[in-house]
This record gives structure tokens, C-alpha cells and sequence, in this order.
């Protein structure tokens, strides 16, 4: 409560440090106590303030990058915000090379962030001199004093929530912590808040959320990459097509799968239950730990944490939409929509 009396210098003095909130009606009939790190919570509403942040300020004390200096990244999402966020403060050029397939409002969101947009097109290869990742490739071999952010492949990636998530929640659940539970997309996020809590504690499990038609699950499991595993899914953030190497493997025990529709569902009971309005990513924990719960992984004495890795209005046109969820036959007769939200 400190924090909201003080004055700050700049938004960025606000990431990071974000609340653990307990879970209350969601999780009331499974076994332990259940706590979210709600990463909405940071400035630029998600977990990818950290690590634009911390890999920026690292460039900076390795002489990499000074104000005036290039900053580029492959991506439309949370963590072009974050660098845009970074960069206006710092006095960065932001280059996003997006794929055509991101959003209008997403690239809007972009650009009034003062970023520059390279819309790509979606439906060529990686190697494809056209598609985003060559053609930032590209710009930073062409951008003199530029970096290339490259969140899938960088260590820094790891080592920014090494520093600050890891720490926060231990410090946050007085060491108590029994299982953390949260989603791996470049596996940042997960690899270095785990890291840091097993070197505190070895035997806190560390679960990480999947989705069906990604191949991290598989490749964990077997360390082969099984091209079989890869299908088209609905939630973004989750899971991958290719192997990246800011996970680390190794810190993960266990990784469990869960289905775009289940997910949708369980975003929404989320807000309803819980009054905080999170994104598609927070539902797939959720969903993950209702399943674990089933399976009988949690004891009476257990104390969970879940990350909640966005805010839910980044999603008003899918997940929070109703004719976007009739769209995906996601109101079944187990989640039947009421006569209000079908009358689009
Ligand atoms: N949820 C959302 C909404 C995300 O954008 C991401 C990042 N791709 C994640 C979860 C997963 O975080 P990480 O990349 O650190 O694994």
C-alpha cells in the first residue's frame, strides 16, 4: 500500500512488483490455497514489460545502445507494447515487423506507441526474405546501433524474470510456494521464475500450461521435435511450432495441455468470479489447474501460484466477444449462452 502513496519518475518505475492475489470463489472446492501474480498489473498491462525492460537496460550497460539507438522485434503483441513502452521513455526507435495477420487494432495500438510497422505477409515460410523474421533480420543488419530483441531466442529473455518475477513471489508467498503453474510460450517467463524458486526450494513443482497443437509438451517429454504434434489453435501466447531456446526444460517438471475452447471458458469465469479482468493465457492456467485439481495433484496444505500473464482488454474481439465465441461453437450445451449473448 506504500506504493500508492509515492511519486514516480517515470511509467517505468512501475514494472514489475506486481500483487499476488488469492483466488477465492474460483478454486474454493479444490484441495490448497490458490494465489495469481497478476501481471496486468504492470504498466503496459502484461509480463512483457519485464523483459523489454530488463534486455534494454542490459544493452545499455554493455555500451550496445545509446538514446537515438534502433530497438526491433518480431511481434504484434504484448511485448511490442512493452518495447514501444521502453522506447518512448528511453528514447528508442521501435521497429515491429508484424504478420499480416495481426490485428488493425493491434497495429494501430503499435504505431500510436510511436512505433514503426512493418506489416508482413503471413502465409510464407520463416525463410521467405518477406516473412517478419527476415525482414527484421534484415533491418538490424542494415539499422546501425540497433538490437534485435529475438524474445524465442534469448537468454535475457530467462534472466529477466530470474531477477524479478522468481524473487517477487517467493518473497510475496514467505517461501511457502508448493507448485507454480503458468504458461510457456517462449518460456521466458516460466524457465526463470522457476529457476529462481527451486534454487530456493527443489522441491516446488513447476507445471507448465501447453496447448493442443503446439510441440513443446512432446519435445519435453521426449526431446525429440514430433512435426505431428502441430495443428492450428485459437489461444496466442501459448505453445509453439518450433523449439525456443529461452526455455529452459530442464526447470519444468511436468507440462499439461488444454483446449482453446475449455480455456475461453475458464477466462470468463475468471472475471465473474474473481472481478479481475485478465487475458486468454490467464483462462488456459486456469483450465490447467482445474485439470490438475481432477487429477488429485494438490494437497489440503498446498500452496499454488498461477500467473496471470495479461489483461483481458487486449481480447474484447475474441474471447470477451459473444458472436466471436458463437463463431468458434463455443457455446455447447455444457455453456449454453443466454438469449442476451446470442443476439448478434
Ligand atoms: N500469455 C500471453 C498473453 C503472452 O503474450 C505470452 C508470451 N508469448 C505468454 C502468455 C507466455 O509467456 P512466455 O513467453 O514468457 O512463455
Amino acid at each position: 500500500m506504500e506504493q500508492k502513496n509515492q511519486v514516480f519518475d517515470n511509467v517505468l518505475d512501475l514494472v514489475g512488483n506486481t500483487p499476488l492475489i488469492k483466488l477465492n470463489r474460483l478454486t474454493a472446492d479444490y484441495k490448497g490455497d490458490y494465489f495469481a501474480k497478476v501481471e496486468s498489473f504492470n504498466p503496459g498491462n502484461s509480463s512483457k514489460d519485464r523483459i523489454a525492460l530488463y534486455i534494454i537496460e542490459q544493452a545499455e550497460k554493455q555500451g550496445i545502445l545509446k538514446p537515438g539507438d534502433t530497438i526491433i522485434e518480431t511481434t504484434s503483441g504484448n511485448t511490442g507494447f512493452s518495447i514501444a513502452m521502453v522506447s518512448i521513455i528511453k528514447g528508442y526507435d521501435c521497429i515491429l515487423a508484424v504478420s499480416s495477420k495481426s490485428s488493425t487494432d493491434k497495429i494501430d495500438m503499435l504505431k500510436t506507441m510511436g512505433a514503426k510497422v512493418y506489416v508482413c505477409p503471413a502465409h510464407v515460410s520463416a525463410d521467405d526474405p518477406r516473412s517478419y523474421y527476415q525482414v527484421a533480420k534484415r533491418l538490424h543488419e542494415e539499422t546501425k546501433g540497433s538490437i534485435y530483441i529475438n524474445q524465442y531466442f534469448n537468454q535475457l529473455n530467462i534472466d529477466a524474470h530470474y531477477h524479478s518475477t522468481g524473487p517477487e513471489i517467493w518473497n510475496q508467498t514467505k517461501g511457502n510456494i508448493t507448485h507454480l503453474v503458468a504458461c510457456s510460450g517462449t518460456g521466458g517467463t516460466i524457465s526463470g521464475t522457476a529457476k529462481f524458486l527451486k534454487e530456493q526450494n527443489p522441491n516446488i513443482k513447476v507445471i507448465g500450461v501447453d496447448a493442443f497443437g503446439s510441440v513443446i509438451k512432446k519435445y519435453h517429454e521426449t526431446r525429440e521435435f514430433d512435426e505431428k504434434e502441430i495443428y492450428p489453435y485459437r489461444i496466442e501466447g501459448l505453445g509453439k511450432n518450433l523449439i525456443p531456446s529461452a526455455t529452459d526444460f530442464d526447470a519444468i517438471d511436468e507440462f499439461i495441455k488444454v483446449t482453446d475452447e475449455e480455456s475461453a471458458h475458464s477466462a470468463r469465469e475468471i472475471v465473474k468470479n474473481e472481478g479481475l479482468f485478465v487475458g486468454y493465457t490467464s483462462g488456459a492456467v486456469m483450465q490447467a489447474v482445474k485439470q490438475l485439481n481432477e487429477q488429485g495433484k494438490f494437497k489440503k496444505t498446498d500452496k499454488v501460484v498461477v500467473i496471470f500473464p495479461d489483461h483481458g482488454s487486449r481480447y474484447m474481439s475474441k474471447v470477451y466477444s459473444d458472436k466471436w465465441m458463437n463463431e468458434q461453437g463455443f457455446f455447447d450445451s455444457v455453456h449454453e449462452a443466454t438469449a442476451e449473448e446470442i443476439q448478434y
